[in-house]
C-alpha cells in the first residue's frame, strides 16, 4: 500500500496530538511530536541558561542536543528523550517550558535545526506530523494536511482539565493566557509562522465529538490512499 505523510498544524491544545497518536496506531505509522522537540530544546536552555538572544550561546548549546523518542513499555506511549534522560513530564507540565516555548522556536537556527531532523524521520513517508509548520515548511508535499482549530475557551479547558488530572496546580485564566499569548507569537513570528497551508483542510472541533472528528479523518485519509471509508 502506498505510504503517505500526514501533516497536522493548528493552535495550542487542540488536541493535534491526541488525534495524530491515533492515526499513527490505526495506520501502524511513525508519529511525531514536533511541539515535544521544541519544548525539548527550551528545557535544555532553561537548565543550562542558556541566553535565548545570544546566537552563539545558542548554537553552542544546540551542538548538545540530542532529541530522541522511545515508546514506554508499560503505557504503550511515546515519550521524549532528551540526551538519553526521560523528560516528557518535565516538558508537558513545567510553566517555565510553556511559558518560553514560543520565544524559543522563534529563533530560526533552532527551528532549522529541529526541521532538518524532522524531514530525515519522515523519509521513508508512512508518518503523521503535528506541530505549527509541518503543512507549509517541514513536508510541503505532505500527502494529507489537516489544519485544527477550535474556540480558546474550550481549548483552554481542555488543557486545564488535562493539567489538573497530571496534579498540576493553575487556574483556568492562567491556562488561557499562556495558550493566547502562544498563539500570538506562533503565528506572528517572521520565521515559519504558524499559518493554514493553502491545500490543508481546515477541521474546527468546538462542536464535533472526539470520534466524529476521527471517522472524518479517516475518511479522507482513506481517499487519499485510494481505499474506500
Ligand atoms: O504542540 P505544542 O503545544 O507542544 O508546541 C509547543 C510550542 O512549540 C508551540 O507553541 C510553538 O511555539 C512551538 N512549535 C513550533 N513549531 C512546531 C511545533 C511546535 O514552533 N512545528
Amino acid at each position: 500500500m502506498k505510504a503517505i505523510v500526514i501533516a497536522i498544524d493548528g493552535y495550542s491544545s487542540c488536541g493535534k496530538s491526541t488525534i495524530a497518536k491515533e492515526l499513527s496506531k490505526i495506520l501502524t505509522y511513525k508519529y511525531v511530536d514536533t511541539g515535544a522537540m521544541y519544548r525539548a530544546v527550551t528545557l535544555y536552555f532553561i537548565q543550562n541558561k542558556v541566553d535565548f538572544k545570544n546566537i552563539d550561546q545558542v548554537m553552542k548549546a544546540l551542538d548538545n542536543i540530542h532529541i530522541t523518542f522511545k515508546i514506554n513499555m508499560q503505557t504503550q506511549a511515546q515519550e521524549t528523550f532528551l540526551n538519553d534522560e526521560n523528560i516528557e513530564n518535565e516538558i508537558r507540565v513545567n510553566p517555565r517550558v510553556a511559558g518560553f516555548v514560543s520565544d524559543v522556536s522563534s529563533i530560526s537556527e533552532v527551528r532549522r535545526f529541529l526541521v532538518k531532523q524532522q524531514q530525515v524521520l519522515g523519509k521513508e513517508r508512512a508518518i503523521i506530523m503535528d506541530g505549527r509548520d509541518i503543512g507549509t515548511v517541514v513536508f510541503p508535499d505532505a500527502e494529507l494536511k489537516l489544519f485544527i482549530t477550535a474556540d480558546p475557551n474550550v481549548r483552554a479547558q481542555r488543557r486545564f482539565d488535562e493539567l489538573k488530572e497530571k496534579g498540576k496546580e493553575t487556574t483556568f485564566e492562567e491556562v488561557l493566557a499562556n495558550l493566547t499569548k502562544r498563539d500570538y507569537i506562533d503565528s506572528h513570528r517572521e520565521d515559519s509562522p504558524l499559518m493554514k497551508a493553502d491545500d490543508a483542510i481546515e477541521i474546527d472541533n468546538s462542536n464535533i465529538n472526539h470520534q466524529e472528528q476521527l471517522d472524518l479523518i479517516l475518511k479522507l485519509v482513506n481517499e487519499k490512499l485510494g481505499l474506500k471509508a
